[in-house]
């Protein structure tokens, strides 16, 4: 019992020093002390452990008042270590490397095709985070972006609607075994959440929703600062609301989900009914962009869909922010501003008027790489606000 309470002290000193220079950028000891109110030998040893598990690159030496010795500067580490974040989807699949900032350079994402069964998908996916392991900084963590739900207890994908080859497997733990490197593991609408929450256009709102129609229906919402991850970590299955009873069959099991019509993929399948011939969202894409077919009346359709799940998401989470992530508003200028009119016809008036709508890039792989920090956060020790 005694010697509990001076670990957590120490846990809690270490991750809040890990938080300030997340969020001062280069910071010096001294600097730390006066943001956090911790004495100079408690941030020392912070610092040091840090620095010994790789969290902290040490960048010179600075003097930032003009005064007093030069002390080191620290940042969150981009040189000597990295992560690894990974993105399962069931048409590609990317892996990067990534600095402990959340940034990778797009010229260093692996695409892999996803393969139809899972030791294949286990085999190409080891192969690119060896790639990407072999030499340079040290692999602190991986993290992959499930497209599926997860049982937090040992890390079981127990349902993925679009990629049932998943369903039943622990691909945090088998890519553990294959390479080495501790993985964790998030569904992939959470971690993208997470991801425009600490890196992207939402960094550090406390009330924000993110839907993302570019595969699959995916909603996810931070409440009061926290990821809303429910009981199991499965929360925000809100594409698995039905809208149309005699609705298309839904990955799910269930009829006219509103995945089933109000995503790029419904786009498509309702493009591809009226060629009288199965399109993929690339095909369209193209035949857009060459003018040899006219997609308006599609895309209305869905978005008129789409209005309704984001318009359920700003009355039942209140959030200041909502970020929407699909291809259409490429296909048909104006069609995100006919997605605003719609979703304000369709909300109760105050919580919208409240709201500001905006687009994302609904990029997957910044998902897996905010999991991974996230771990890498959480396996230091509880957060406290320092502030
Ligand atoms: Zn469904």
């Amino acid at each position: 019992m005694r010697s509990g309470k001076p670990r957590l002290i120490r846990q809690l000193n270490d991750r809040s020093v890990f938080e300030a220079i997340e969020e001062m950028g280069l910071s010096s000891r001294a600097q730390l002390s006066r943001v956090t109110g911790g004495s100079a030998p408690t941030m020392a040893k912070a610092v040091r452990r840090l620095r010994q598990l790789g969290l902290l690159d040490e960048v010179g030496l600075s003097s930032p008042d003009g005064a007093g010795r030069p002390g080191r500067m620290f940042r969150v580490a981009k040189v000597s270590s990295q992560v690894i974040g990974i993105a399962i989807d069931y048409r590609y699949c990317r892996v990067t490397p990534a600095g402990l900032d959340g940034g990778y350079n797009h010229e260093n994402i692996i695409t892999i095709k996803t393969p139809a069964d899972y030791r294949s998908l286990l085999r190409d996916l080891t192969k690119a985070v060896r790639k990407l392991t072999a030499d340079g900084p040290k692999t602190l963590a991986m993290g992959v972006s499930v497209p599926g739900m997860i049982d937090k207890s040992d890390g079981r994908v127990l349902l993925s609607p679009n990629m049932h080859c998943l369903d039943g497997q622990c691909v945090g733990v088998d890519l553990e075994t294959e390479t080495g490197i501790k993985a964790y593991v998030l569904h992939e609408t959470l971690a993208s959440c997470l991801a425009e929450q600490s890196y992207g256009l939402a960094k550090k709102l406390e009330h924000l929703v993110l839907i993302s129609v570019m595969e699959g229906y995916a909603c996810s919402a931070v409440v009061a600062g926290q990821l809303l991850e429910g009981h199991d970590g499965m929360a925000g299955e809100m594409g698995h609301i039905p809208v149309d009873l005699n609705g298309a069959q839904c990955g799910c099991g269930n009829r006219g989900c509103i995945e089933t019509m109000a995503t790029d993929q419904s786009l498509a399948r309702r493009v591809g009914e009226r060629l009288g011939r199965r399109i993929e969202v690339e095909e369209m894409a193209d035949m857009v962009s060459a003018g040899q077919i006219d997609i308006r009346q599609d895309i209305n359709e869905t978005l008129a869909y789409l209005a309704i799940g984001v318009a359920s998401a700003v009355n039942t989470f209140n959030p200041e922010l909502v970020l929407v992530a699909s291809r259409m508003f490429d296909f048909l200028p104006g069609a995100f501003d006919d997605l605003i009119n719609q979703v304000r016809q369709r909300s109760v008036r105050p919580l919208v008027n409240r709201c500001r709508i905006i687009r994302s890039a609904g990029d997957k792989v910044q998902g897996g790489v905010a999991a991974a920090l996230r771990g890498l956060k959480n396996s230091l020790g509880p957060t406290m606000n320092w502030r």
